[in-house]
């Protein structure tokens, strides 16, 4: 039994019964989880309208052509939910025709009698039980906080707003500024401590401030006193504008918090075979904490049903490429094999796909290394740039091999990311 069907869940569910298992998958909402339906999806798609708009703005700027970009929000929501059902009846094939039983309802878990209970009506016994039931909106202890949107309702939004404040300083409150401030909205950002603070680099913060958000506006160190239907009010006084609540998650654990231990914040603890406290149940993706992200999940699902079926993985944790999606996505690793132990380099970003027109800007982003150099080892990448969602999972492979001859029989097209390995020779050669 499998509850959630995010990419966690999901993608386990269709090992698990590719492999001959009895397999039942149950899904409250729509399948695909929040990735599909609220989070990952819906912020790459606004923010492809996005940079179709920066970019038209950059070529009238620069005189190549005279348009004017005028965007319609209710048919962009429109089309996104459009595609959203299109892509989930595709994946709904995907994973029945794998042999999942999929079953929509809401779960919940009696684990003396080993059964789940759907709709408080129809009961599943297990064997095994993989709990994916992911994350929702962090929604602080605010007064008037029932007044602010979170991620979940961007596609409610009647028109643009002509003024934004946005509570948070993470990847989703730097993603919304970004799409909403290239639609024409004046944003304000208001964080708790620093912006950014999961790059632990100044000096990006500095650059994507400065080159990527516009008519954005970054407040640090601010603390929220009350939230209006049109405002927030703040240690420093009253920001106006429609309020988007970017705090973070927190996981869905309530099914099962009195069945398996769990830690302050409510994420499922788990072993490194992402097995619980009880044995019979395994929990993998947001639930779990950590690094959130789609990539992360699904790993955390496959490690989880590996185990079940008796093999024995571990997740490997030891570098997660992550990404900010803005104009130029900014991609950095996480994970216990990454330090800054070594040199430090930064270069600005080449003349490339997306970059070649902002060359005479000067804004080409910039791509930053740190280097062991007893070794020339690769220990860090932050990249600012339009391929370096693409390119840094390559750098990764590279790191992770140990190896980074793996390129020299590897051809790509150019121009694309095919700069990325000749930057990390020519960062050997400078050093
Ligand atoms: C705004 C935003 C943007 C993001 N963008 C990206 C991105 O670009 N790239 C990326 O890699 N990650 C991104 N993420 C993170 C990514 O969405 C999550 O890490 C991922 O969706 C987690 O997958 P999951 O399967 O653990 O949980 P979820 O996707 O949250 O799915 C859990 C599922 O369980 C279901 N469920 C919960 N309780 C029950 C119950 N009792 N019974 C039945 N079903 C239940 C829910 O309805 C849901 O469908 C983003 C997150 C946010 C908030």
């Amino acid at each position: 039994m499998i509850i959630g069907a995010g990419p966690a869940g999901r993608f386990a569910a269709m090992d698990a019964a590719e492999k001959s298992n009895n397999v039942t998958l149950i899904e409250k909402r729509h399948i695909g989880g929040k990735c599909l339906n609220q989070a990952c999806m819906v912020v790459c798609a606004l923010s492809d309208v996005a940079k179709h708009v920066v970019e038209s703005d950059n070529f009238n700027e620069l005189g190549l052509v005279e348009s004017e970009v005028k965007v319609n929000y209710a048919n962009i929501a429109g089309k996104i939910k459009e595609t959203q059902k299109k892509i989930r009846h595709v994946i709904t094939a995907e994973t029945k025709g794998t042999g999942v039983e999929y079953v929509r309802g809401e779960a919940c878990v009696d684990a003396d009698r080993k059964v789940v209970i759907v709709d408080d009506e129809d009961e599943y016994p297990y064997d095994k039980l993989l709990v994916c039931t992911g994350s929702s909106p962090l929604i602080p202890d605010i007064p008037g906080v029932e007044n602010a949107y979170t991620y979940k309702d961007t596609l409610k939004f009647k028109q643009i707003p002509e003024k934004l404040v946005i509570i948070g300083g993470g990847s989703t409150a730097a993603e919304y500024a970004n799409i909403f401030s290239s639609f024409g909205s004046q944003v304000d950002i208001l964080c708790r401590s620093s912006f950014l603070k999961m790059l632990g680099d100044s000096e990006a913060e500095e650059y994507i401030v400065a080159n990527l958000l516009k008519n954005t506006i970054v407040h640090e160190n601010v603390e929220i006193k009350e939230i209006t239907d049109r405002s927030v009010i703040t240690n420093y006084g009253e920001i106006e504008g429609t309020v988007l609540l970017a705090a973070g998650v927190t996981p869905n654990s309530d099914i099962v918090k009195d069945i398996v231990d769990v830690d302050d914040d409510g994420h499922i603890i788990v072993d490194s075979h992402m097995q619980t406290s009880n044995p019979d149940i395994y929990a993998a993706g947001d639930v779990i904490g950590g690094l959130l992200s789609t990539p992360v999940s699904r790993m955390e699902g496959m490690v989880a049903i590996n185990n079940i079926m008796g093999n024995d993985v571990e997740a490997d944790y030891s570098l997660i490429p992550l990404t900010i999606t803005l104009n130029y996505d900014v991609s950095y690793m996480k994970g216990d094999n990454v330090n800054n132990n070594g040199k430090e380099l930064t270069l600005p970003g080449a003349a490339g796909p997306s970059s070649f027109w902002n060359m005479l800007t000067g804004k080409t982003g910039i791509t930053k290394e740190n280097i062991d150099l007893q070794s020339g080892k690769i220990n860090n990448v932050l990249a600012i740039t339009p391929s370096s969602n693409i390119a840094l999972p390559y750098m990764i492979k590279i790191m992770k091999d140990n190896n980074d001859d793996d390129f020299s029989n590897f051809l790509e097209i150019h121009p694309t990311t095919d700069g990325i390995f000749k930057l990390a020779q020519y960062y050997k050669r400078y050093m």
